[in-house]
């Protein structure tokens, strides 16, 4: 008697390489591979919703088993599916939507191994066995976790396919805009693996936005092309600089780390006192029923923030480095961490709007949206957050421009309009919008 089928749910790890819960099913016999483009937890954005459609695709040209596709709640299509095909069930662990997953455990006896982050969140625990709140000692505790247990990848698995048939979705049409996109990008494991090999660590530079200084890897570990682990294990022999480099990876398990403990930071301020911030917010009726669509006074007539928001997300601020980070957005679905640092206290600060417009707008137009790194960088720049830049660190993007840019290289390339009569003046002044924000801070503060 043929043993029976062990389904692999995938979802935030779309590759063969280094993926525990193939490797575990691999081993035990047949295999049926399972995508469930999930109706519960917040949808994704647009472009991220691209990025995830062209990695399924790949995968499913590369996954030597059949692979279904399902649109739905996982909690009845999973159960279901188990009992019709006789299978077992097997995934590798995300770090939100946990009642979720553990109620599919309960009803099918899945088996579960550690998911996307070098640490687990509940591993890396202060000495008094609570979670961090500050990086430097979360990553010093982290780091020691590391050194101690180096990530050790899996190989490829051999897979036996199960004898089910392969089910697909129909195709979505595609928006215009994703042409764009895919000009510079590559959905995919190979893609995230040419991304590492084509990456020299010894010249990392996660400051000058005109070079290419930096690994461009976090949209193919946003959606698990490519592990953690054989990213840091492929990189923390080559040499001392690997240094910078694998603290900005634990920058990502620290973000993980607190969204676990606070699942809800995409919405609300970590910092209580931030509550009563006179920030200027204009929610949506529905969330996702305008991708992105720039913000448009009919969501508030006549509020000037909202045509701020607008000229902010389409990059026409009149502040170059600012109008370069928020274009380079729109046309490549990516930006420099740098210039996602300035353009965040620009809006937040200079321009009083708060940081969930922000969230929300790079969660439609990142193809690295992620509800961990997302929601703490946006609170992070903003002031609200775990660990933050204080509040009175108001980034000057005239500065900034300077410093980090030094050739001018980088706005010349998405803003080639500013030395012209054409570019339009900043909508609000630098020193005088800065004297605002901080007098808002002095009145929460008190
Ligand atoms: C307002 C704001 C929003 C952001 N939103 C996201 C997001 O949705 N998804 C996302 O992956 N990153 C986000 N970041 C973090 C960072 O900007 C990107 O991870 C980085 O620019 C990706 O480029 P890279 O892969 O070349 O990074 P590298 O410099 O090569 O770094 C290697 C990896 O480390 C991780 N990393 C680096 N910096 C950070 C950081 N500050 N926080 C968390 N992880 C980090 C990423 O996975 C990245 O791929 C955000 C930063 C800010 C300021």
């Amino acid at each position: 008697m043929p043993s029976p089928p062990t389904i692999v749910w995938f979802r935030d790890d779309l590759r063969l390489a280094d993926n525990r819960a193939l490797h575990w099913a691999a081993e035990r016999g047949p295999v049926v591979g399972l995508f469930i483009h999930e109706t519960v937890g917040r949808p994704l954005g647009s472009a991220a919703a691209w990025w995830q459609r062209k990695s399924l695709n790949e995968l499913r040209k590369r996954l030597s088993a059949p692979l279904i596709e399902r649109r739905g709640d996982p909690r009845d299509i999973v159960p279901q599916l188990a009992r019709e095909l006789g299978a077992a069930v097997t995934w590798n662990r995300r770090y939100h939507l946990s009642d979720i997953d553990a109620g599919i455990t309960h009803a099918t006896g899945a088996t579960t191994h550690p998911g996307y982050l070098l640490t687990e969140p509940w591993h890396v625990r202060t000495q008094g066995g609570s979670p961090y709140k500050v990086f430097s000692p979360f990553y010093r505790a982290a780091l020691a976790l590391l050194l101690d247990a180096p990530p050790s990848p899996l190989p490829m698995p051999e897979v036996t396919p199960a004898d089910v048939e392969p089910e697909a979705l129909p195709a979505v049409a595609e928006p215009e805009w994703v042409g764009t996109l895919g000009r510079h990008n590559q959905p995919g494991e190979l893609g995230g693996v040419e991304k590492l090999h084509a990456f020299d660590v010894t010249h990392y530079d996660n400051n000058d936005l005109g070079a290419a200084g930096t690994s461009g890897l976090s949209p193919h570990l946003r959606f698990g092309e490519i592990s953690p682990a054989t990213v840091w294990s492929e990189v923390s022999g080559a040499a001392e600089e690997a240094g910078a480099f694998l603290r900005q990876l634990l920058w990502r398990d620290f973000a993980w780390h607190r969204f676990f403990h606070v699942p809800n930071m995409a919405t609300v301020n970590v910092r209580g006192t931030f509550e009563r911030f006179p920030w200027e917010w204009t929610p949506r009726a529905e969330p996702s029923s305008t991708p992105r669509a720039f913000a448009h006074a009919e969501m508030d007539p006549g509020a000037q923030h909202l045509e701020e928001l607008a000229a902010w997300q389409s990059g026409r601020t009149g502040v170059p480095l600012v109008d370069a980070g928020m274009r380079e957005l729109w046309a490549t679905g990516r930006m420099h961490n740098r210039a996602r640092m300035v353009t965040g206290s620009w809006l937040t600060k200079n321009l009083g709007i708060h940081w969930r417009h922000g969230e929300e707008w790079f969660w439609d137009t990142l193809v690295d949206a992620d509800a961990a790194s997302n929601a703490f960088n946006w609170q992070w720049v903003a002031g609200s957050g775990d660990d933050a830049a204080p509040y009175f660190r108001v980034f000057n993007p005239l500065t900034q421009q300077k410093k980090y840019d030094a050739d001018g290289s980088y706005v010349a390339r998405w803003v080639p309009e500013t030395a012209t009569p054409f570019y339009p003046e900043p909508m609000v002044n630098i020193t005088e919008s800065r004297n605002t924000a901080l007098a808002a801070y002095g009145d929460i503060k008190d």
